[in-house]
């Protein structure tokens, strides 16, 4: 008798954590579909349709599979209906701590102010990304869902992109040791939006913007997979080096040169110019810097990341004299390192910008998305208009070109920069070039025709694909 009535408080108390997570499941997908109708066409944050679309597929997709763990048959034994409800609640846990990833990054667009400043950083990312990410479309070998979003940028607590090693980007929210999974970092980073943070410190002003470039070209060698190609390119251009041991150094190096490379590439001088600034602010540790032969740091030294920009400047055709007299010569004094290493850095920067890639429809980083001298001419003649007090709308169209000029004149004439309030004019500029629309396979008119095609086959690999992540997430890991 005792044994039955105890038998009947934990069918009911299971029929009410059945009911709660249901609750939960549902409450989640009206969210998803609220933030689906916040990006429709003609709202505020239209242009953000495309990555909440497939976002939230994904985490539908999910949703199912989690609530497909309970809804076993009412007679099952106890014991395992208390475990299937165990990793139904595990299972919204990490919907909801994956969406609160994202939603976080995009809620900071709800606010106008923000929302002007990350405007421009996510057009000038998407400049960065879009010629890879069409380029990867017209590869017949690559598969849709296998392609991502445009990134989304947010700001964080960081101190500069240049000193945040990737791998940290993608940590949630702390919760309950409990349901600590170290899964969540790579799952995040496999889903369909790369994020890219920016420090506060770049939510006034657009003159340092141009750094966001190297984070582009973290994620971009990531999601085109070009790891390989780089590895190559360093086995290659490491020459006299009869142990390995340059090549092993510079291969340690890897992520961090590559995105210093594609960031010069994409960014011109206005990138170089953000990145001698950051490596001068730390001028102390810069004198006792050495190459870290034995235990390499993520980062070549301040002076190789010098030398790569200004190698793949002078390949662009820009004059990269002005950046070399800016470079404090009693610098390089601590450096510590031989020529060969300088050999080395200009050959492997040099490579990068030609080497053609198979996933990229044959194409180089110089093909694709090079920052060329004409675009440095146009950005100084957009500063030109900003100091004889002209509109400068008539040259200002290209995102990448506006905050070029930003950086150029803040560099030249900070005063100025600052008085006439220009910086935020030209993120109006920024904004009023924007094409209408989502970034990608969104509403835009030229994408309707492949959406109507493409959405639905789209959706339903999504929703696959995020069925499969329950099972990555409860193999191991979550302690669920
Ligand atoms: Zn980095």
């Amino acid at each position: 008798m005792p044994n039955n009535h105890i038998a009947r408080q934990t069918v009911d108390i299971l029929a009410w954590k059945l009911d709660g997570i249901e609750r939960d499941a549902a409450a989640l997908r009206a969210e998803f579909r609220r933030w689906r109708e916040l990006t429709s066409p003609e709202q505020p944050l239209e242009v953000h349709h495309s990555q909440v679309k497939r976002l939230t597929h994904r985490l539908e997709g999910l949703l199912d599979a989690v609530q497909s763990t309970i809804s076993k048959p009412a007679e099952a034994p106890a014991s395992s209906r208390v475990q299937h409800v165990r990793e139904a609640v595990s299972g919204i846990l990490s919907v909801r701590r994956i969406w609160e990833y994202f939603r976080g990054k995009l809620g900071q667009r709800e606010q106008p102010r923000l929302a002007a400043r990350l405007g421009v950083a996510d057009d000038l990312a998407w400049s960065c990304y879009e010629p890879l990410q069409r380029a990867a479309k017209r590869t017949a070998s690559n598969a849709a869902v296998d392609i991502k979003e445009p990134p989304l940028v947010y700001f964080n607590g960081g101190a500069s992109p240049f000193a945040v090693a990737r791998h940290r980007a993608f940590q949630p929210d702390d919760v309950d040791q409990e349901w600590e999974n170290p899964l969540f970092g790579p799952i995040l980073e496999d889903l369909p939006v790369p994020v890219l943070g920016l420090p506060w410190s770049l939510a006034d002003r657009l003159p340092a913007l141009m750094c966001l470039t190297h984070e582009v070209g973290h994620v971009a060698e990531e999601d085109f997979k070009l790891s390989d190609a780089v590895k190559r390119v360093i086995q290659d251009c490491v020459r006299d080096d009869p142990d390995s041991s340059r090549a092993a150094v510079w291969r340690a190096w890897r992520r961090e040169l590559f995105a210093d490379v594609f960031g010069a590439i994409a960014g011109g001088p206005s990138f170089t110019f953000a990145l001698a600034t950051y490596l001068l602010d730390d001028s102390a540790r810069l004198r006792g810097e050495t190459r870290s032969r034995d235990f390499p740091t993520d980062y070549p030294t301040a002076h190789l990341r010098m030398v790569m920009c200004r190698a793949v400047l002078r390949s662009l055709g820009h004059d990269a004299s002005a950046l070399e007299s800016a470079w404090p010569l009693d610098l390089d004094r601590g450096h510590g390192l031989d020529d060969e290493w300088v050999t080395d850095a200009v050959t492997i920067a040099r490579q990068l910008l030609d080497t053609k890639h198979a996933q990229l429809d044959n194409l180089s980083l110089h093909d694709l998305v090079a920052y060329t001298a004409f675009d440095h001419g146009a950005a100084l003649g957009i500063g030109r208009l900003l100091r004889e007090g002209k509109d400068p709308a008539p040259l200002a169209t290209d995102v990448r070109q506006i905050v070029g000029a930003a950086t150029l004149l803040y560099a030249t004439d900070p005063a100025t920069y600052s008085a006439h309030e220009l910086d935020a004019l030209l993120v109006e500029r920024s904004r009023a070039a924007r094409d209408p629309g989502a970034r990608s396979g969104g509403f835009h008119p030229r994408d309707l025709a492949r959406e109507r095609d493409n959405a639905a086959t789209l959706a339903e690999q999504d929703k696959r694909a995020g069925q499969r992540l329950l099972a990555r997430l409860m193999n191991t890991g979550g302690k669920s």
